[in-house]
């Protein structure tokens, strides 16, 4: 089976690595001739929006998924008339949008920041009234990694927010007095069965990701299942879809959702008897799901800018790094590396040599 993934980012990269071995092949489509993916599948280099290129893709590949959430819906409705797709496009357009999506989870019962639509300096006086501060002040769209996000801790805030975001629409949420921050990721297959990894407790470096930890038996396990649930449902979702939540006075509180493989699932190539790659691969092919259970303590640290070298890295027993054969770049995630010790470890100790060695997990 062919199957041809948009974009062609690190994602798609750890997608075809996990392909390979159930004997599937991979083409990719991304308009960065760099794209890292096209060093393990071959990449056409076009736009999202280059109908004749997609067209072709279309007819030498049996089904195509996605690996790049803010890929136009547009794109993927065009591949849906000439091939299988999954996930289905519909939910892009929920996930691309933060007022869709939180409206999604307020029809759904599941808990979610408050929050007002901004659309004008008017509007986020008014909002910033009814909610109170401190608050986020967030783009609607094309927000990832703490990007296009202001915090409002006071008035005199309220003015350098809109001077930065202004002139595209908003969302004011609330700020969350959350204890944690957990996601869950989780699969559905086509013929609706699920399967949920263990939740990951994450920690974030100026807005992204830098330490997720997946945590076994944690107390608030079935809550996400059940809400990630609702959501996989609703959209009779096929694939590995992940959702974030705040923890916050003994509920979960949710964030957002990412209708593909995630950051927070990466210590499942290693920590899980079956990855979030392979699961999702195994879903969107309408084959058998893998068993998402733990092999035993596992976290993973993303590499930001750049990569500790390599033999650094090897030294430390038990850690398996991941380069994404990327540049350095400021900000750029461009490896990760994921601790996994057998049951029963010293899974602390270990930690704390990692930050001894690599330094700066927090
Ligand atoms: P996001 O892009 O929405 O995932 O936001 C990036 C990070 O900003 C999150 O991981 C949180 O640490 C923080 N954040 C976002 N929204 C809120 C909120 N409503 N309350 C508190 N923290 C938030």
């Amino acid at each position: 089976m062919r199957v041809g993934i948009i974009g062609a980012g690190q994602l798609g990269r750890m997608l075809a690595l996990a392909g390979y071995p159930l004997g599937l092949r991979f083409e990719m489509l991304d308009p960065n001739p760099q794209a890292c993916g096209g060093q393990v599948a071959p990449l056409t280099v076009a736009a999202f929006d280059d109908e004749a290129a997609l067209a072709a893709l279309a007819r030498r590949v049996d089904l195509v998924t996605f690996e790049f959430e803010n890929v136009p819906v547009a794109t993927m409705a065009f591949l849906a008339g000439r091939c299988p797709v999954f996930p289905q496009p519909a939910v892009l357009e929920v996930a691309q949008d933060r007022l869709r999506e939180k409206e999604c989870f307020q029809e759904l019962a599941i808990p979610t920041p408050a929050h007002r639509p901004v659309e004008s300096r008017q509007q986020l006086a008014a909002a910033a009234a009814e909610l109170g501060l401190p608050a986020i002040l967030k783009t609607r769209r094309l927000g990832y990694d703490g990007k296009g996000q202001a915090v409002l801790r006071q008035a005199a805030d309220l003015d350098a927010a809109w001077a930065g975001l202004g002139g595209t629409p908003l969302i004011l949420e609330a700020l969350v007095p959350f204890e944690r921050e957990v996601s869950m990721v989780a699969v559905r297959g086509r013929d609706g069965g699920m399967q949920f990894y263990p939740l990951a407790e994450n920690s974030h470096r100026q807005g992204i990701l830098r330490l997720s930890r997946a945590c076994a038996a944690d107390p608030y396990q079935e809550r996400a299942e059940e809400y990630t649930r609702r959501v996989m449902e609703k959209f009779a979702y096929v694939g590995v879809l992940a959702f974030e939540f705040f923890q916050v006075g003994g509920e979960l509180v949710a964030n957002e959702i990412a209708p593909r493989v995630h950051n927070s699932g990466h210590w499942s190539i290693e920590g899980a008897v079956t990855s979030q790659f392979e699961n999702h691969l195994r879903a969107i092919c309408g084959w058998p799901l893998g068993a998402t259970t733990l092999n035993g303590p596992a976290a993973m640290i993303n590499f930001i800018g750049e990569l500790p070298g390599t033999p650094t890295l090897l030294a430390i027993p038990h850690l398996h790094p991941h380069a994404y054969g990327k540049s350095s770049a400021p900000g750029r995630k461009v490896g990760h590396a994921t601790l996994c010790l057998p049951p029963g470890a010293d899974f602390d100790g270990a930690l704390r040599k990692l930050r001894e060695v690599i330094g700066g997990l927090d």
